[in-house]
């Protein structure tokens, strides 16, 4: 499908990151799924070249332009080539609207040009052992003791967790308050008592760190506290939709990339004397598929357009991102079994793909919370 969403220097850009993510990543990422984290120095050579904080203002060090289409070529892209392991999308696309909105001007400068250069990796904490549906339910708590939070809690499934130098951590600030007692506070590396668990053992995305995180008594100073005291749970449901829909931008590269290699697949291979692909079944599976990676594809980049004109709704981002990674997580089991017992073996890209891809519709809010959310919007009692 043509598509009508980018401009000349879009496809520039796309080269360029086309251009290091052969040079700088490809020759490393398997090295990096066996030992579950990618090297921080691919951060800094990432940040060198410009794909790091492009929305960030030129005086911080970023790119100094508003256009989500940037984002979405990075994710398209690490997506394509199975790179599942480099956080970008998680650094660029989740966590910097928090830092650009939120982070005051001394934050900004003490912040940004290390979040550009790449010498700053970041996370996001929300979930909890004890809860991730129900963000209202943490209990991670921060006490304020003259001019600091005094912070307890652990935290757990944090993408980029081992290798981040700063983390955004949602924390219940006033018990009473219910949805209006939470804040964002930055904890940095180094802090006494903010420790790192285990790097946990994924079925997918091997390469990426996802850690637990654990604070005693940690004394966060006040000066690090993003926004307002008590506005953290506002702030979270403000910055949910582009983090949504970035996962969707994830679900429609996967669906293309994996139909185009099993398309290619049953073309080669062969079976009763002639390739697979000229099965009936075959045809009509893959006709399916094909109409349905379109649809997605529509739906995402009008969605990226209506994110970037600041008019995608938070039902709109549920949408795309429940029906997008559940037709993705579809159309990966389908193409694996159209590959056979080739399909099942971690060498064959349709294998990595298949258990990179099941997380889709659990992260960043599940395809039920989805569906929730967008329930609640079509008042229905
Ligand atoms: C690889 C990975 C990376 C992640 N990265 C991050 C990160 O960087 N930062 C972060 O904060 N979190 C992260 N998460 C956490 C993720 O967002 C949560 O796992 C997710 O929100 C679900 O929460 P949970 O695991 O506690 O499941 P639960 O909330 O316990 O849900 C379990 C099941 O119950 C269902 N359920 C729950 N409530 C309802 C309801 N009201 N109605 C119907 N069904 C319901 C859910 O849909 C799900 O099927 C990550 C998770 C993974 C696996």
């Amino acid at each position: 499908m043509e598509r009508t969403l980018f401009e000349p220097e879009h496809l520039l850009f796309r080269e360029s990151y086309q251009k290091f993510l052969e040079q700088e990543v490809a020759p490393n990422h398997d090295k990096w799924e066996e030992q579950n984290i990618v090297d921080r120095e691919v951060w800094k050579k990432a940040g060198e070249q410009g794909f790091l904080g492009m929305d960030v203002p030129e005086e911080y060090g970023g790119g100094g332009v508003e256009d989500f289409r940037y984002n979405a070529i990075i994710t398209e892209e690490t997506t394509r080539g199975g790179f599942s392991g480099v956080g970008f999308m998680l650094h660029n696309d989740v966590v910097a609207p928090y830092l650009l909105k939120l982070a005051n001007e001394e934050q900004k400068k003490r912040w940004l040009p290390g979040f550009c250069s790449g010498e700053i990796i970041t996370a996001i904490a929300m979930t909890e052992p004890g809860t991730g549906s129900d963000l209202q339910n943490i209990k991670t708590r921060a006490v304020r003791d003259g001019d600091h939070w005094v912070l307890n809690g652990s935290k757990t499934f944090i993408t980029n967790g081992i290798n981040a130098d700063l983390v955004v951590v949602v924390a219940c600030t006033d018990p009473d308050k219910g949805a209006q007692g939470f804040s964002l506070l930055v904890v940095e590396r180094g802090m006494e008592g903010f420790e790192r668990g285990r790097n946990l053992d994924k079925i997918g995305l091997k390469a990426q760190d996802t850690a637990e995180l654990s604070f005693t008594d940690v004394r966060v100073p006040a000066a690090n506290l993003l926004g307002e005291e008590g506005m953290g749970f506002i702030y979270l449901m403000q910055n949910l939709p582009q983090e949504r829909m970035s996962i969707a931008v994830v679900a429609a590269a996967a669906m293309e990339s994996c139909l185009e290699m099993t398309m290619q697949y049953v073309r080669d291979r062969k079976a009763f004397g002639k390739p697979i692909g000229s099965f009936q079944n075959t045809r009509f599976v893959l006709a399916e598929l094909a109409t349905e990676t379109t649809a997605v594809r529509i739906l995402v980049d009008k969605f990226i357009e209506q994110l970037n004109d600041g008019k995608l709704t938070v039902q709109e981002a549920a949408m795309a991102k429940w029906w997008t990674t559940e037709a993705q997580v579809k159309l990966i089991d389908r193409c694996l079994q159209l590959h056979g017992g080739y399909g099942y073996m971690r060498e064959y890209p349709i294998a990595k793909a298949y258990m990179d891809s099941r997380v889709q519709t659990i992260y960043g809010g599940t395809t039920e919370i989805m569906k929730e959310i967008i329930g609640r919007g079509l008042n229905l009692s």
